[in-house]
């Protein structure tokens, strides 16, 4: 008889409070919230809130509440506790300085001086709107002096050109994304001393043991960075599962600047959380 260790399942809930939670946001963590239960499995509540111009902490009280009202409940984070706590960002600081550090120390990371100005200007083909930006050659450095702090300048990662990534998403099966051609070097650090999203997430993610990821489909790109990220760092990679994500009659993305679709709002046109997941088809 062969004895399978499994590891507990647990899931998060990562808000950025930079505005009112809507119903995309809420129907993911539905989806997140099912999951875990279906595996018997603990939620973690991490507020993502490293943006300090956008962030304010009436949008992380709102979002409590929004998030209790629509029904969502979590065992960890914020003042719950737990062994991994602090659970905003903000106060992780120290934990995401020691990933910087250990990418230094594998020199996979380097020291990315050039604004974006300077990188539109050395691309041969113009560059538009939210596509990525492949980093060109002449701005990829060979040798950069060894430094102990990141110091004032972004911080890139750089990809193995060519290589694809693979994995396989628990909603959409198999999905892959070439290194070099759908994305280039990506920021890691942020010359203001700040970690970009994608150090963050994953420096978080390894240290509060998530076991799954689920998040928005807009977010998929990402994953195939985060992949290299962990990778590099010897980490063993969670599962992923990527929600579609909620469009509004006209066929547009949800955005938290639309307030009409916000839970907010709709709570205080007298719709109900059960309506709202029929709607969403839950
Ligand atoms: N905080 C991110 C957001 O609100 C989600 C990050 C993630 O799930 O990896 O879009």
């Amino acid at each position: 008889m062969t004895l399978v260790m499994t590891q507990p399942y647990r899931g998060r809930l990562a808000p950025t409070p930079t505005g009112h939670l809507h119903l995309g946001h809420a129907r993911t963590f539905w989806v997140a919230q099912q999951r875990a239960q279906a595996q018997g499995g603990v939620l973690v509540l991490r507020i993502e809130d490293l943006d300090r111009d956008r962030c304010k902490p009436q949008y992380t009280l709102d979002l409590l509440e929004d998030l209790a009202w629509f029904g969502l409940r979590w065992q960890e984070g914020l003042d719950l506790g737990g062994p991994y706590a602090p659970y905003r960002q903000q106060d992780r600081l120290d934990v995401y300085q020691r990933v910087w550090q250990q990418l230094n120390r594998l020199g996979v990371i380097y020291p990315s001086p050039h604004s974006r100005r300077d990188v539109a200007r050395a691309l041969s083909a113009p560059h538009e709107g939210d596509r990525e930006v492949i980093l060109p050659p002449q701005l990829r450095p060979d040798r950069w002096p060894q430094v102990e702090q990141p110091g004032a300048v972004n911080w890139r990662f750089r990809v193995p050109d060519g290589e694809t990534i693979t994995f396989v998403d628990g909603n959409l099966g198999l999905r892959s994304f070439t290194a070099g051609q759908d994305f280039g070097d990506f920021i890691v650090w942020r010359r203001d001393g700040f970690p970009s999203y994608d150090l963050a997430v994953v420096a978080d993610d390894q240290a509060m043991a998530i076991s799954e990821v689920v998040r928005g489909e807009d977010l998929l790109l990402a994953t195939a960075k985060q992949i290299l990220l962990y990778r590099a760092l010897g980490w063993s990679i969670p599962g992923f599962y990527h929600c579609p994500l909620v469009r509004d009659q006209a066929g547009r993305r949800l955005a938290k600047r639309d307030g009409v679709n916000s839970l907010r709002s709709l709570r205080q046109r007298g719709i109900t959380p059960e309506t709202l997941r029929q709607i969403v088809n839950l």
